[in-house]
């Protein structure tokens, strides 16, 4: 692997996606490695806020319909579908992500009564199976099971209502197999919910091919939707008719503006809307989306599969005997969009990477993890890292010395 300077300014120059970075305005000399935390805004972005809060000032209550409020949460749903191979109807965008996967386990549930385990991940993201756990004390005879994705096919029987995985594993960044997971689920009558939070905007997700039942994901990493930006949600059209809001609220109602007197869902996936939608964290997210215009993602992912495997490179040359570990899967066909190191002292590491203008993530106990966002991360920037990386184990090392 050709991983030098030189070699990288070329990839960089011959980038087809280099002119997306434009759109975004990054701090001066910030190696920013974090944006499947939080992705910066793109211009756009920024526009769209400001648009809304104008029509916020000269509309008033009006803006509910003349601006388009009220169809926001389907209408950035729709825009949103395409980037994970869903049709128009089947992505709505509300609430956060762990709000939306309690309302689609809920529904999962209630809609097999004769079925009552929920198969999750052991090493998923903590909200994943916090939320998962909980219906175990709520909801009588609901059994949690906890089994890594490689013998999911051991834990399903007739009992298990749903599987829920997610797409990339947002420590080590492993890719699963979403078809061929989803249909093991699917073989044993259950249905699936596929966390995307670190696949979306990532790399090309196809939930209709793949024949998802459910999905659910962050719009504020990848797809720099904004802090705290509302998640969406996805309900496979053949599906939704049978399945529940179990918090049904008013937006989700057939019909939110006539006050009618007793509940009656929406169709499609609109149905799991609850209460007022926050306009203006849509307009936002709205405005993010446009980037991805004549954005190919197939071109994000292969750019992506090929940072990693630099930076893989660049940090085994970093840190070639110093304890460090690369625990991301090293071929890139089964990682997701992040190289992960286990390193001791991840957080101090982590600091004083930042320190060298190189922002990563820390992740409890031992984890430092480098996000690659191809829309705006740059070859160069994997070398900026890598010196990093070895700058700080050095001087630790020195430390360390007595
Ligand atoms: C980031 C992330 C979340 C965050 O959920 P919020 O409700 O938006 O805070 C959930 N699940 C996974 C897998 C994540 O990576």
């Amino acid at each position: 692997m050709d991983k030098t300077l030189a070699h990288l300014q070329e990839l960089d120059a011959a980038d087809p996606l280099r002119h997306v970075r434009d759109r975004f305005r990054l701090p001066d000399g910030a190696v920013y490695l974090d944006g499947n935390s939080l992705g910066p805004p793109p211009d756009t972005a920024q526009a769209h806020l400001e648009q809304a809060v104008t029509e916020w000032r000269e509309r008033l209550i009006a803006g509910w319909f003349e601006a388009g409020w009220a169809e926001a949460p389907m209408r950035v749903g729709d825009r949103l579908a395409r980037l994970v191979g869903a049709s128009p109807g089947e992505v709505v965008v509300s609430d956060s992500t762990t709000v939306d996967l309690y309302k689609l386990i809920v529904a999962a549930l209630d809609a097999q009564p004769e079925r009552r385990a929920v198969v999750i991940q052991p090493d998923d993201f903590p909200t994943d199976r916090y939320v998962a756990t909980s219906l175990t004390s709520r909801t009588p005879g609901v059994e949690v099971r906890q089994v890594d994705p490689d013998r999911v096919s051991e834990a399903l029987d007739e009992h298990v209502a749903l599987v829920l995985l997610s797409h990339v594993g947002y420590r080590t960044g492993r890719l699963l197999d979403m078809r061929e997971l989803t249909r093991a689920a699917h073989d044993a009558g259950a249905l699936v919910l596929w966390d995307l939070s670190h696949s979306a905007g990532a790399l090309p997700v196809d939930l209709g091919a793949c024949d998802v039942d459910l999905a659910a994901g962050c719009t504020y990493k990848f797809l720099n939707g904004g802090p705290g930006a509302p998640a969406f949600l996805y309900v496979a059209r053949r599906l939704a008719g049978r399945l529940g809001n179990p918090i049904p609220g008013w937006f989700g109602h057939a019909d939110t503006f006539a006050f009618a007197e007793r509940y009656a869902p929406a169709a499609g996936a609109r149905r799991f809307l609850t209460g007022t939608p926050g306009i203006l964290g849509l307009a936002a997210l709205e405005g993010a989306l446009e980037v991805w215009d004549g954005v190919d993602l197939r071109q994000v992912r292969e750019k992506s599969s090929r940072m990693g495997d630099v930076l893989i490179a660049l940090i085994d040359e970093a840190c070639a005997g110093r304890g460090v570990t690369v625990v991301s899967p090293r071929e890139a066909v089964n990682r997701g969009s992040q190289v992960s190191i286990s390193v001791a002292r991840a957080g101090e590491v982590t600091g004083r990477l930042a320190e060298r203008g190189v922002v990563a993530d820390y992740r409890p106990p031992d984890v430092v993890r480098f996000g690659l966002t191809p829309l705006y991360t740059r070859y160069v920037d994997l070398a900026a890292a890598g010196e990093a990386l070895r700058s700080v184990l050095d001087e630790l090392t020195a430390r360390a010395a007595p």
